[in-house]
């Protein structure tokens, strides 16, 4: 018969065979409350999209802040991005310890947590390895906006070595792993985001965050597009014109709720996720509500969810 210590030393080998973080032992944190199942699922459809759009390849995640807690935050437990479903999402504390100590967690989601600690203005978090992404984080040309939908890097898009993470008292180095698996390397990565809607990952892939999910998943696709037609641009050779040339960012704010656009996203994926209607409706009616919010223009803050209660410093 199987005993419950079996169990428990079967569960540790799969973890680690998995390579996952498991935090029981350590304190679980009490739920925050129910969430709205739209937004729930809505979440799980992310990951689906960006896998669909050649995003994520099984590896990322997305997570977005608890609507009815900013020291709370939704994000899917440790699986492939283009299986997760609204089920699937686990709600963890600032400190990324799960209300359900049994939850498989991603390696990084220190990223996610230290990031919620100290920009109360975003409430959703995207993490990935989307190939051209990645090629740019291997130069050192600063991206920059192409035309409109990408003008939101008008804060930059600054750039973050690995290697860098050697001079972390106590961590083992950039030798040991490039992954960001502790909240000091998620502090790191948080501070080097500053105020910028995106971070590139040198030699791993970028950290992208918005008011809302949608925000933070249209920037996401957006950045990935942005470096096709920069890298074609500037390939072409001869002088290239780049977004913002009339002020007008600073005029209209970098926000945008990619509304259209994820209304087409959500056609294509529903049916294959098989969990959620095509409908979109007034999912983002709402200025900075319960369902992830609509980013606002021209500011930062502006949401129900975290605005100036957010953050620990
Ligand atoms: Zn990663």
């Amino acid at each position: 018969m199987t005993t419950t210590v079996q169990l428990r030393a079967a569960a540790v080998a799969m973890a680690l065979v998995l390579g996952v973080a498991t935090l029981s032992g350590q304190g679980s944190p009490t739920s925050a409350g129910p969430v709205d199942p739209l937004l729930l699922e809505d979440l799980a459809l992310s990951y689906r999209i960006l896998t669909d759009r050649g995003i994520m390849d099984g590896l990322g995640h997305v997570s977005i802040r608890h609507p009815g807690n900013p020291q709370r935050y939704l994000i899917s437990q440790n699986r492939a991005t283009g299986v997760v479903t609204p089920a699937d999402i686990i709600e963890l504390d600032l400190d990324s310890r799960p209300v359900n100590p049994n939850a498989r967690t991603y390696n990084e989601v220190a990223i996610h947590a230290e990031i919620y600690k100290i920009r109360p203005d975003v409430n959703a978090v995207v993490h990935h390895h989307a190939p051209g992404t990645v090629s740019w984080g291997m130069g050192k040309i600063p991206m920059l906006p192409m035309n409109q939908s990408s003008r939101w890097m008008l804060d930059g898009v600054p750039f973050l070595d690995y290697r860098d993470f050697g001079r972390i008292p106590g961590d083992r180095g950039w030798e040991d792993t490039n992954l960001v698996h502790t909240p000091a390397r998620g502090e790191v990565v948080a501070r080097t985001l500053g105020f910028s809607g995106a971070l590139l990952l040198v030699n791993h892939g970028a950290v992208v965050v918005g008011a809302s999910i949608y925000e933070a998943v249209g920037r996401s696709i957006y950045m990935e597009i942005n470096t096709e037609v920069q890298t074609a641009a500037i390939l072409r050779g001869g002088q290239v014109t780049y977004y913002d040339a009339a002020g007008e960012l600073r005029a209209t704010g970098s926000r945008s709720d990619f509304a259209r656009q994820w209304e087409l996203w959500k056609h294509e994926s529903c049916p294959k996720a098989g969990f959620c209607k095509p409908e979109f409706g007034d999912r983002m009616a709402t200025p900075g509500g319960g369902r992830g919010g609509r980013g606002g223009r021209g500011g930062r803050g502006g949401d129900a969810t975290g605005g100036g209660r957010g953050g620990r410093r």
